[in-house]
């Protein structure tokens, strides 16, 4: 995986970056699409801005986060149904409330009870 250290304005220093890996296709060739951008380093002062390295809200980037399994420590589980794919999986929260599925990939709006 390919990482580096690009300057944030909105956190004032520089973070760690990484491009996740590209989807394969089923097929086994590479995909002509890029990996997603991810910053590693994103902490609650990111919270309201559009991250000004990824280009999108930290609501898309914990998203991306959870989904690309980096930074096990920023989410917590939830072990329950998923919508995605109809399996009880260790759901991972993300910030605003949503839910990622490790398995199949979806995000929904967590339920609270
Ligand atoms: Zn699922």
């Amino acid at each position: 995986m390919d990482t580096r250290k690009v300057y944030c304005s909105e956190c004032d220093r520089e973070v760690s970056l990484a491009f996740t890996d590209p989807p394969t296709n089923p097929g086994g060739q590479a995909s002509l699409s890029d990996g997603d951008l991810v910053c590693l380093e994103m902490n609650e002062r990111c919270h309201g801005h559009v991250c000004p390295v990824c280009r999108i809200s930290p609501e898309a980037l914990a998203v991306r986060i959870a989904k690309s399994g980096l930074r096990p420590d920023q989410h917590a589980t939830l072990h329950a149904m998923c919508d995605g794919c109809q399996r009880e999986t260790d759901l991972m929260m993300t910030r605003g409330g949503y839910v990622t599925c490790p398995e199949c990939g979806a995000t929904r709006m967590m339920v609270r009870a």
